[in-house]
């Protein structure tokens, strides 16, 4: 059972399911292992346009709406959710300079994401600060007409490679963002190892030791880099991190199908025990339960309705966690096997519970979606709390 979807939409998933099945599924468990993305799927990437996928035409994209984004990083979530990231992180960089850039700015830097002469990688965390990212504490200070920036950022997906940075620090204004290109002196990225998924993401931790910009790098207004530039930033990543754990969820799903109709116990495949079928349908139901809350997320992004805003919570929310409770499943119906480095499975484990920490933790989800449950209540209260007077009706 698949999203039943509208010609153009069919017609781009089966392309990059397509593109996936051909160049990311074969070879993702090598680039797990090697906890490293070759430039050539990069660069294949972005010979596609998928890197500049929603970035306007006239900036050298493809223009594409929010669903075909979203039908994107599903497909390259089923295959390797570092990938997934990659689109994820640039995408993000793109959309704070499309929607909060200078004029100079988009000229200047979309037609280079688009191509991906430049890769985006998005700045924010810090060894002290997480959640709580209005606290940055990297120093922006004015310096002769630049600007001179100071800190230390860590846990930057794809920020071994990247070479353009949207860096969020704080200037006397408060919080504010400023892009820093890769070459300019004073920026070292050091690998980080070892993460339990998303392991070919060349993640990186990001040091800036009296790092000259000119003034024309920051990004919006100074002091609201956290409530605009990274707001922003930040709704996208968790559309396309929900997305990407439909992926990894229809991932399981297929490969439990495949495994449990061929492995046989007690005389049959395993697929004839019951309790194997209560896991699968568990998994079938959250994956089109998931997919649901990705694609009305995707259609009010793309009508510009404010409520997208909740919907993309509450679809990240919901599909991260799907995506822990499939992988979780679907490595116990592969016994043995699934714990084995030659099958898949701990690789979705572990990838799937990235996505339960990133762009906004399950707990920042919640308290969150509790927020837009009691102002929705407030705007239209309905029937009291407390009562029973629907069994009136
Ligand atoms: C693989 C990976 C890639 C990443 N990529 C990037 C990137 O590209 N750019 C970037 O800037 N950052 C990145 N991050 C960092 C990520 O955004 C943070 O890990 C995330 O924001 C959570 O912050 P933290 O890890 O510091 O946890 P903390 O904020 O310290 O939280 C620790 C725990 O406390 C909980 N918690 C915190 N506050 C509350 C609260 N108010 N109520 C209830 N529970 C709470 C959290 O949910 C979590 O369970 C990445 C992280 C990982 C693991």
């Amino acid at each position: 059972m698949t999203l039943s979807l509208a010609p153009a939409h069919e017609a781009a998933r089966a392309e990059f399911r397509t593109f996936v099945d051909e160049h990311v599924v074969p070879h993702a468990g090598a680039w797990h292992r090697a906890q490293s993305t070759p430039p050539e799927i990069i660069g294949r990437l972005a010979e596609r346009g998928y890197l500049g996928i929603s970035i306007p035409a006239n900036f050298g994209g493809g223009g594409k709406d929010a669903v075909t984004l979203g039908l994107l990083a599903a497909e390259l979530g089923r295959g390797c959710s570092s990938l997934r990231s990659l689109l994820t992180v640039h995408t993000m960089v793109a959309q704070a300079i499309l929607r909060w850039g200078s004029r100079a700015q988009k000229e200047t830097w979309l037609p280079q994401l688009a191509s991906g002469a430049r890769i985006g990688a998005l700045a924010l965390s810090e060894p002290g600060v997480g959640s709580d990212a209005k606290s940055v504490t990297t120093a922006i200070e004015p310096d002769g007409g630049d600007l001179v920036v100071d800190g230390h950022k860590s846990w930057i997906t794809y920020g071994h490679v990247a070479n353009l940075f949207l860096v969020f620090g704080r200037t006397a204004e408060g919080p504010t963002a400023v892009l820093i290109e890769r070459e300019r002196p004073g920026l070292r990225t050091d690998p980080i190892l070892d993460l339990i998924g998303i392991r070919a993401s060349m993640t990186a931790s990001v040091r800036l030791e009296g790092c000259r910009v000119p003034e024309g790098n920051i990004v919006g207004r100074r002091g609201l880099g956290i409530s605009q530039v990274a707001s922003l930033a930040l709704d996208l990543g968790r559309y396309t991190v929900a997305w990407g754990s439909v992926g990894i969820q229809r991932a399981c799903v297929e490969a439990c199908v495949a495994y449990t109709g061929r492995r046989e116990q007690f005389g049959v495949p395993i697929k004839e025990h019951q309790l194997v079928r209560q896991m699968v349908t568990n998994m079938f139901t959250d994956l089109h339960a998931s997919e649901l809350l990705c694609m009305e997320a995707g259609r009010l992004r793309d009508v510009k309705d404010p409520s997208a805003l909740a919907a993309t919570s509450m679809a990240k929310y919901f599909a991260s966690t799907a995506a822990v409770r499939a992988a979780n499943d679907a490595l116990q119906l592969h016994g043995a096997n699934g714990a084995a480095g030659d099958y898949p499975l701990q690789r979705y484990l572990g990838d799937a519970k990235i996505m339960e920490i990133i762009e906004g933790s399950s707990q920042i989800q919640q308290i969150t979606i509790a927020e837009y449950a009691y102002q929705e209540h407030a705007r239209s209260p309905g029937i009291p709390s407390g009562t029973d007077s629907w069994r009136k009706s």
